[in-house]
């Protein structure tokens, strides 16, 4: 116990964590082991993962196959630069990711985080749009609510509101901004519902190198799942003037939302995609960018005839090789089917939290489970209450949600939404 209160001391005086002060931070749980969907804790409290560690661990803690993947591919090598050399855990990922994900998308790009795939998509955009001698499209449109990572560019799409635009503004590049969709998934679509998006990309076409956005779910912007009719309007608007398509697949990918990808859900392909997060079922940081045969082609035949990035662990094969388990694990898994069970759990499971009065609203797509408050939580009792019950879940601003790794049984499914519904009604009036 004394360790264990030396190492939370030096950690409240010298990290920094997520988003947080580091005069006043909130306090934070040490993690000793986690296997399956249980993080154990140092002080030996056992809680149940809501969260996979952010979208991440799909496959739950400490997989033997994904463990043996990992010690038998750093016992060959660790690491090797990715320029002029290659690897089968590289060549194998990039043709998996190739096979499953929507048509078109032919060229990858490996990099470390999401935040730099997204770095990477609007580059590869502007240098697309350069190679063809359109210059001056060079900037961006999206749609408020998004998140799309904290480095600049990325930053510079995230909702200007919610993001940190005040901050750094004067730095921040200007972008456009369309309202967010009001049709919401499952409901009735109505086309006015694009007209805000028709009316700034048809009046800025000339300037927008590309729309980018999250498809159908919002994530840390807002967890808001919206229409596919208005993915599918966005993709044909792209289409017509002439600007390109990013879908930041970063949350949405490998199977969260109950589709592969989030633009399976409107059966249409962007030109540029990133993935990140549950890439590597949550076991090493990368990402990938996958873009169209005519990107690579465009870029790499004018001048200055290359792609003009370069990430030191480009391509690192430990992440490429458990990348490979992991996205193999998924798709000889029936995880169609498995996301239902989820998302019937979550359903049944946050029902009752409609009824109280404090709550907003109740959604749930696929393994995505979201209660909306009418107020901002307060994190340092809400965080408590949660541990205290045994459950690991992280709420942010209004929304307390729950993205849980696949493997969750329905125990402790009911367990975990028991124990939301328990915490959410104790601001009940
Ligand atoms: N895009 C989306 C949609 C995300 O959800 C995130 C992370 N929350 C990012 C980009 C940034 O990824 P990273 O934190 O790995 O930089």
């Amino acid at each position: 116990m004394k360790d264990l209160q030396q190492l939370l001391e030096f950690d409240r005086k010298h990290l920094w964590h997520p988003y947080t002060s580091i005069t006043d931070p909130l306090p934070v749980y040490a993690v000793e082991s986690a296997s399956g969907v249980r993080l154990r804790l140092a002080d030996g409290r056992e809680l149940i993962d809501g969260m996979a560690s952010w979208w991440c661990v799909i496959h739950g803690y400490s997989h033997p196959e994904l463990t043996r993947t990992i010690q038998e591919q750093a016992a060959k090598f660790s690491h090797v630069m990715f320029g002029g050399l290659t690897h089968k855990p590289a060549v194998d990922l990039c043709r998996l990711l190739v096979e499953h994900s929507p048509a078109g998308l032919e060229k990858v790009f490996l990099c470390d985080s999401g935040s730099v795939a997204v770095e990477v998509a609007m580059k590869m955009a502007m240098q697309y749009q350069y190679a063809r001698g359109r210059k001056n499209k060079n900037r961006f449109l999206t749609i408020r609510g998004g998140y799309h990572g904290d480095t600049f560019h990325a930053m510079s799409v995230c909702d200007p509101v919610t993001g940190m635009h005040n901050i750094y503004s004067g730095v921040l590049p200007e972008y456009l901004f369309a309202e967010r969709p009001t049709c919401r998934f499952g409901q009735d679509w109505y086309p006015e519902d694009i007209q805000p998006f028709a009316e700034l990309i048809a009046d800025n076409c000339d300037q927008l190198g590309a729309v980018i956005l999250e498809p159908i779910v919002q994530g840390a912007g807002g967890m808001y799942f919206y229409h596919p009719e208005y993915l599918r309007a966005v993709r044909t608007l792209c289409d017509k003037y002439d600007v390109l398509l990013i879908a930041d697949e970063i949350a949405t990918g490998f199977g969260r939302t109950g589709e592969l990808f989030g633009c399976d859900h409107a059966g249409i392909s962007p030109d540029i995609m990133c993935l990140g997060k549950a890439l590597t079922g949550g076991y090493m940081t990368l990402a990938a960018v996958l873009a169209t045969e005519r990107i690579g082609v465009t870029i790499s035949e004018a001048a200055p005839g290359v792609f003009m990035h370069g990430p030191t662990f480009m391509g690192n094969p430990l992440a490429c090789s458990v990348a490979v388990t992991s996205l193999q694990l998924l798709l000889n898994s029936d995880w169609r089917k498995n996301i239902e069970r989820i998302a019937s759990g979550l359903t049944r499971g946050l029902a009752p939290c409609a009824d109280y009065s404090q709550v907003e609203d109740v959604r749930v797509l696929g393994a995505i489970g979201v209660v909306e408050l009418k107020q901002p939580v307060d994190m340092a009792r809400i965080q408590v209450e949660f541990t205290d019950r045994g459950v690991w879940v992280r709420p942010f601003g209004k929304l307390v949600y729950v993205m849980p790794p696949y493997i969750i049984s329905d125990t402790d499914l009911a367990e975990l939404t028991e124990t939301i519904c328990d915490v959410v009604a104790l601001g009940n009036e």
